[in-house]
């Protein structure tokens, strides 16, 4: 028997490099709006939590609207402050 000590990875939507999952934020949509949260059901995507880049090519490649599966209408600005605002959150 064999021990498997791998992190488990995501991959960023933006980027769509694999990263383990403390270095990405999980995005889900609720009422048409996106937030960011670690730990509520349903999809989720990953988003680089300190790479704005990621942020932008999320949205302007439609990425992000195809991993969340819905229809979404935040820009790149507005994900950035939402970015922004969760790692203050986090201190
Ligand atoms: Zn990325």
């Amino acid at each position: 028997m064999t021990l498997t000590l791998h992190r488990p990875t995501r991959m960023c939507v933006g980027c769509r490099r694999r990263f383990d999952d403390g270095s990405l934020m999980r995005l889900v949509v609720s009422n048409h709006a996106v937030y960011v949260s670690p730990t509520s059901s349903g999809r989720g995507a990953w988003l680089c939590a300190h790479n704005e880049s990621c942020a932008e090519k999320a949205v302007s490649q439609g990425a992000l609207r195809r991993s969340l599966r819905k229809e979404i209408t935040i820009t790149a600005s507005d994900l950035m402050t939402l970015m922004r605002s969760s790692m203050e959150m986090k201190g």
